[in-house]
């Protein structure tokens, strides 16, 4: 059994309104939405509820408004949503249309106001709590990209109302707890990213918990420096190569093995095919140099780390990838550990921004065993942290 409450427990929900907090916070390019994964993320929990005969309220926040304005209204996103959903959808202004709320039967859904337009939501302010809690019957949080942060709706609901985790939220916390919770050993990280200084805590974390840290991107530069390489013009923080150090003394001590590369890919000048393009030993970096993959030897020797490994956590690009030749490694990493994991030999977790998007470039984003679209959330729990509205759900 989860140690969080889930829809199995929810009851009988006909003709009850379960307020359902869902992440409708969709990128838009001229007025249309650019990428719908996260209303698709919502459907399994939507249906569910309306099939069963509850009336859905979605609680949602759209973009930082800092007061009501109509260009951050939800809406703007009522038409794209519905049709995703494939059922009618209403959007409710219920500040001003409380009847609305009350018109609703069984099975309907409607999306209310954006949550941010409220000041107090993003201060869990207790007033701002009541007015949702008021709306609603049963709470339902189906939203872990919004769980890192305790506002009204995200955290302060699941104490005011019976409060349970959606078929997204249960979905994305069984996959982490596979991945770092309870893990198969050996387990590997991959920490990948341009700087140290946005992952200390992540790393800090992952010494204690993995067996193998594999670690790319510019990040690396900043370890390597710390061992006395030399990294030429590479994205470095030579302020943080003493921090660096300690990491790598803690990994020592944790019995974690540290995979830096012996060799990368460099150039003169940042571009796509640049004509200074070569590969060398990392010793053998030239002053006016940088560092923008790590090599093909590296690889080779990380995909013959994963072989030994059954589960793997992986944030963060191993080079500059947007930039060709310097996705090489993170594809060729990606499409083993993609094998790895369609043979039935490695669990694979794997989220943050650039990551999900290098995965994409790859090809191999279905073929991981669960890839997380959270952002700040998922490095939140990287980090190790107590997510609020996760730990308001616990049994
Ligand atoms: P995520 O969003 O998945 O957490 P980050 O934002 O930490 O990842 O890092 C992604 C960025 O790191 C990418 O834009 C990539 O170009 C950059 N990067 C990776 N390796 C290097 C490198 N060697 N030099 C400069 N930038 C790099
Ligand atoms: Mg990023």
């Amino acid at each position: 059994m989860a140690s969080f409450r889930t829809l199995d427990d929810i009851g009988d929900v006909r003709g009850k309104r379960v307020l359902v907090r869902v992440d409708l916070n969709v990128p838009m390019q001229e007025g249309k939405v650019s990428d719908d994964t996260r209303f698709r993320a919502t459907l399994p929990t939507v249906t569910e509820l309306a099939d069963k005969g509850a009336i859905v309220l979605l609680l949602a926040h759209f973009g930082r408004p800092k007061a009501p304005t109509p260009d951050l209204s939800l809406a703007l996103v009522t038409k794209p949503y519905e049709q995703v959903l494939g059922r009618p959808v209403r959007y409710i202004d219920w500040e001003v249309d409380q009847a609305g709320v009350a018109s609703l039967r069984p099975g309907d859904v409607a999306i209310l106001e954006n949550t941010r337009f409220f000041g107090g939501e993003e201060k869990n302010d207790p007033a701002v709590v009541d007015r949702f809690a008021r709306l609603g019957d049963l709470y339902v949080n189906d939203a872990f990209s919004a769980a890192h942060r305790a506002h009204a709706s995200t955290e302060g609901l699941a104490h005011r109302l019976p409060a349970f985790a959606g078929r997204a939220m249960e979905a994305e916390l069984n996959a982490l707890e596979q991945a770092l919770g309870k893990p198969e050993r050996p387990v590997a990280a991959v920490v990948g990213g341009a700087k140290v200084s946005t992952k200390l805590e992540v790393l800090r974390h992952l010494v204690a918990k993995v067996d193998h840290l594999i670690i790319g991107g510019g990040m690396a530069n900043t370890f390597l420096a710390a061992r006395g390489v030399k990294v030429g013009k590479s994205l470095c923080e030579h302020d943080l190569t003493g921090t660096a150090g300690e990491i790598l003394d803690a990994a020592e001590r944790a019995n974690c093995t540290v995979h830096l590369p012996y060799d990368v890919v460099v150039a003169k000048e940042f571009a796509a095919n640049p004509p200074s393009l070569r590969t060398c030993n990392v010793h053998e970096v030239a002053d006016d140099e940088m560092i923008l993959d790590i090599g093909p030897a590296a690889v080779e020797a990380l995909a013959d780390v994963l072989k030994t490994c059954r589960t793997l956590v992986w944030n963060g690009p191993l080079g500059a990838f947007e930039t060709p030749p310097f996705d090489a490694a993170t594809v060729a990493l990606a499409r083993t550990a993609a094998a790895l994991t369609q043979e039935g030999s490695l669990v694979s977790v794997a989220g943050g921004g650039d990551t999900v998007a290098a995965l994409n470039h790859a090809g191999v984003a279905d073929d991981f065993s669960f890839v997380s679209t959270a952002g700040g959330a998922f490095l939140e729990w990287m980090e190790g942290k107590e997510l609020p509205g996760v730990k308001a759900l616990a049994r």
